[in-house]
């Protein structure tokens, strides 16, 4: 029988693209079951570990969409453009941290593989409310950005509060 991690992929692909990736894929396992109460933002953390979350880039190859440039920007679209290298993520990104960072009065900062994968929390309520804001960012940020919407921040904002009580952190 081949014990062999058949989806052990994703690291690597991470480690190629992200020179300072220091994740192990039993340690991304662990953020993924604890992140969330909600298997739908445990899905879509899986996909992204995974590299199967869809972009246009994806749905050009497959004939769905007759380009590939991004809905934001116009830049060609994938799954890196999606979270890193979109201005348009970048600056959403950033604002969610900065919206953080004031609720909490702290002042953290985050590298690419903190902004995909999440902090290590040490069983921080803090740090484990952080990476859930986050997750649901990117969550949120992806589903508008591949159906056409514009991001709404006061909406974007009410939703990330209320999945904060659902998740029981507020
Ligand atoms: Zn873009």
């Amino acid at each position: 029988m081949n014990r062999k991690e058949p989806c052990a992929t994703g690291p690597n692909k991470w480690q190629r693209d992200l020179p300072q990736f220091t994740l192990s894929w039993s340690t991304i396992f662990k953020r993924i079951k604890s992140i969330s109460k909600q298997n739908k933002l445990k899905e879509f953390f899986y996909k992204l570990a995974h590299r199967i979350v869809i972009t246009k880039k994806e749905l050009h190859l497959y004939g769905i969409e007759d380009n590939k440039s991004c809905h934001y920007c116009g830049d060609d679209d994938s799954l890196l453009h999606s979270f890193l290298g979109c201005q348009i993520a970048v600056d959403f990104l950033r604002k969610v941290l900065c919206w953080f960072n004031e609720k909490e009065n702290s002042s953290i900062t985050l590298n690419s593989e903190e902004i995909l994968f999440g902090v290590a929390t040490d069983n921080d309520n803090k740090i484990k409310q952080l990476n859930f804001c986050l997750l649901y960012a990117k969550f949120y940020f992806h589903f508008q950005k591949i159906n056409q919407r514009a991001c709404n921040w006061d909406a974007f904002v009410r939703k990330l509060n209320f999945m904060l009580k659902i998740e029981g952190f507020a």
